[in-house]
């Protein structure tokens, strides 16, 4: 048995009733053991959190490990262009190039303050992604891009129905559980456009057999998309999801922007998870979607940078603070309060994953997935103390991911004093650089 006791930290707790108080936390192997004031009991490791915030970590609902090392490699430049560009160098990953692509991100990610991931992978050596998870100690639903439907894209990104469904299930069997139950299998078809009816409703069937797995895609990003959808299918792209019966609960669709009344309706319905990537969609010039609107009506709806190179961070507090302003333009400075946004980044991305009875609280008997932050330094000063102080305004509004200090994930101490524990991070970003000229390597020696 390990323990871990964190003494004298504000916790910012995210429970139901938004409960925030000074109190020590004691963490029994993965497990909130106890909350209390002033706990005298003995710990293997005591970390002093005086003067520090601490808090669930957060869900980062929408993200690429794959696109890590293409940060930068497609910029000002709308959505169908940079797919050209992007998918060109990450269907040229080896396994290797592709670890070390995971790695980056995950690094980034755990050091601005995610404990929680959702990935679409890319179309082969999902392997590697999910070595990756498992030795970074992150809590991740991955699996790899399905793209079945793709005759008229070139030979590297076509697959058959089958073999997909079959090397999707096979990855299932072989990590749904893994690594201590931190990683969970999700179906990731990348878009309706490049799969099949067929191959859509089957992974549906075996997500539904399977508790815990997940369904992860896009919709309804660009206009262009909807109009292609309506040639294709004769339908948009949620009431076609709904005739072929691929909604619920354990259904993620990233973006969401161009969905009509009755596609809302549809989702609140059915309670499919909707993630908002609002500074890929300004990147991309993709829209905003209707945010405000989607959680009166009830939609859960979660946060995620999507990928490295459409963002160009893996940042919750830059897709908060983007969260919190982009809505004003429109509807106005009371349309999006930070107490929304924040359950974007942290509850609503425990529902989307659907691990909300374990993780996105600190609450006794939950997982130990817990961050410790500063008081936000210059940027958020003057902080007199956080009982003063609307402390989830400043985090949303203020706070960098520079001020996480610490990370515990399933119990386990994976960044201390801004210091990755299970990684070297001088390492990652060698190894991302090297990787990065044999992914540019392969594409141009293909090419000639
Ligand atoms: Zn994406």
């Amino acid at each position: 048995m390990s323990t871990l006791l964190i003494k004298n930290g504000y916790l910012m707790t995210m429970d139901s009733a938004g409960n925030k108080y000074y109190a020590d936390l004691l963490i029994e192997n993965e497990r909130i053991k106890r909350v209390a004031p002033k706990l005298e009991v003995k710990a293997d490791k005591v970390i002093d959190a005086a003067h520090r915030l601490v808090m669930p970590g957060f869900v980062q609902a929408h993200i690429h490990l794959c696109q890590s090392l293409l940060r930068g490699q497609a910029d000002d430049v709308p959505l169908m262009e940079w797919l050209d560009t992007i998918t060109s160098l990450e269907f040229r990953h080896t396994p290797e190039t592709l670890y070390a692509s995971a790695r980056l991100g995950i690094a980034e990610m755990i050091k601005s303050g995610a404990t929680s991931v959702i990935d679409m992978g890319t179309l082969h050596h999902q392997d590697s992604i999910f070595m990756a998870i498992e030795e970074s100690g992150i809590r991740a639903q991955a699996g790899k891009a399905m793209m079945d439907r793709t005759e008229n894209l070139p030979p590297l990104l076509r697959e058959t129905t089958d073999a997909s469904i079959k090397e999707s299930v096979d990855l299932l069997h072989r990590w749904h559980g893994k690594a201590d139950g931190r990683i969970r299998y999700g179906f990731a078809p990348r878009w309706q456009l490049w799969n099949t009816t067929g191959l859509l409703q089957e992974i549906k069937r075996e997500a539904d057999k399977n508790p815990g797995v997940g369904i992860h895609g896009h919709a309804a990003e660009i206009e262009y998309e909807i109009q292609a959808m309506i040639e294709q299918t004769g339908m948009r792209n949620i009431v076609y999801l709904e005739k072929i019966g691929v909604v619920g609960s354990n259904v993620q669709m990233a973006h969401c922007i161009w969905l009509d009344e009755q596609e809302l309706q549809i989702m609140a319905e059915t309670g499919t998870n909707a993630v908002h990537c609002p500074c890929c969609n300004t990147k991309l010039g993709s829209g905003v979607a209707k945010v405000p609107e989607m959680l009166k009506k009830g939609i859960n709806v979660a946060l995620g940078s999507d990928g490295a190179p459409s963002n160009n961070n893996l940042d919750i507090f830059g897709e908060m603070r983007q969260a919190s302003l982009i809505h004003k333009l429109r509807l106005g400075a009371d349309a999006m309060p930070a107490e929304d946004v924040i359950k974007m980044a942290i509850t609503n991305g425990a529902k989307a994953i659907g691990m909300q009875d374990q993780i996105g609280s600190i609450e006794e008997g939950k997982l130990a997935d817990i961050i410790i932050l500063d008081d936000g330094g210059l940027s958020a000063a003057p902080v007199r103390n956080f009982e003063q102080e609307d402390i989830i305004k400043r985090l949303v509004s203020s706070y960098h991911s520079s001020s996480v200090q610490s990370s515990i994930i399933n119990g386990r101490l994976v960044m201390e004093n801004r210091t990755l524990l299970t990684m070297d991070e001088t390492e990652v970003l060698e190894d991302a650089k090297s990787a990065l000229s044999e992914l540019w390597n392969n594409k141009l020696s293909a090419e000639q």
